[in-house]
């Protein structure tokens, strides 16, 4: 941060200017470069603290981490509030606070709710981008809740997709996400699980299951799943041997393996911790990515705090660089 910056004082971020100053593909951008700079080991996450607090059904914690790389140092604190629906608030909440990492000096505080989920739907594309065949047509979506549209606008455009194929738990919320296809111009086709295995060469999953819900034998040669709602010890969405047939790459491995979608696998000795690769070393061409049109890539995005502070890092420099910031002495 320059001496002029300080001089202003912190950074005031509402989620409104985050919604105006971070599209998808800053965010794109952003997440790309954190998981490179991650693989290169130039930015660590530190360990996640997320506690039940014993009031209002609340799980809260933190992730946080430094870049390297970006000069990125902060946290993102907030989490799940079961009961804000009802007082017309979603549900997950969180703040990022980012600190200047040459005097620890407070720097900016962002709304983190918007850019949770754009962040997420960047996670998913960025894994897309790198591992799915360039040949792939139909997007397969597992999930229609908050997180799904954006999973969806941001999957489109990383391959010239020509229908998406949906099933979703809870079958009456698939037409907020039909309305998005067709928003997008692509035919929208509600499917049973075993049919969308069958039609979709990319399939993202983002639920909040805790059972598997796609089985192995669904999946056809060649496609390329992102398990995106694991984010939770406990949680699941695939089969785990489907993990043992896949080339399976992740975010961060040691979150993959503790509260991501391979922690099943892993616990059950179908796969190795050596067998998950970090989407990043793929970026960052140390290693090849998918290797032939047949193989199964599967990307455990389990979500990490560096992608918080990325995308929290570009909308208060573009906030501030458009003059939407607040600033505020402190
Ligand atoms: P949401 O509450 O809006 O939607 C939940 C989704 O899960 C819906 O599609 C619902 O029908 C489905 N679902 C609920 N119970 C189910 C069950 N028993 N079996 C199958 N499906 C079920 O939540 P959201 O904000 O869309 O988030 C979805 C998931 O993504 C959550 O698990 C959340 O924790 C996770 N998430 C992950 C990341 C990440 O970085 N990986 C980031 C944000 C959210």
């Amino acid at each position: 941060m320059s001496e002029a910056n300080q001089d202003k004082g912190i950074a005031l971020v509402s989620e409104a200017v985050c919604e105006q100053v971070v599209g998808r593909s800053e965010a794109f951008t952003a997440v790309e470069n954190v998981f490179a700079a991650m693989a290169k080991g130039t930015a660590y996450n530190f360990p996640v603290v997320r506690e039940a607090i014993g009031h209002a059904d609340a799980l809260y914690g933190f992730k946080s981490g430094f870049d390297r790389d970006g000069m990125v140092l902060g946290l993102k604190s907030g989490g799940y509030w079961p009961g804000n629906m009802d007082k017309g608030l979603t549900n997950h909440q969180s703040t990022v606070i980012l600190f200047d990492p040459d005097t620890g000096k407070l720097k900016s505080l962002v709304g983190g709710n918007y850019l949770t989920a754009v962040r997420t739907a960047a996670s998913s594309a960025v894994s897309i981008a790198h591992l799915a065949r360039i040949d792939a047509k139909v997007l397969g979506m597992v999930g229609a809740g908050h997180q799904s549209t954006f999973q969806l606008r941001a999957a489109v455009e990383q391959r010239d997709f020509e229908k998406v194929v949906a099933w979703n738990f809870h079958p009456d919320m698939l037409p907020k996400l039909a309305a998005v296809a067709e928003e997008l111009g692509l035919p929208f086709e509600s499917v049973t699980r075993e049919e969308l295995g069958a039609q979709a060469d990319v399939i993202i999953t983002i639920t909040s299951a805790f059972e598997s819900l796609v089985k192995k034998d669904w999946i056809k040669p060649g496609t390329h799943i992102a398990c995106m709602g694991t984010d939770t010890k406990g949680k699941q969405e695939v089969d785990a041997d489907l993990l043992a047939v896949a080339t399976v790459f992740t975010d961060e491995v040691a979150q993959s393996i503790s509260i991501g979608e391979a922690q099943h696998a892993v616990a059950s000795g179908l796969i190795k911790v050596e067998d998950i690769t970090p989407v990043g070393a793929v970026i960052n061409g140390t290693h090849p990515g998918r290797t032939s049109d047949d193989e199964i890539t599967l990307f455990d995005g389990t979500g990490v705090g560096l992608q918080d502070l990325a995308v929290a890092s570009v909308a208060a420099d573009l906030a501030e660089e458009k003059g939407l910031a607040n600033f505020i002495n402190f």
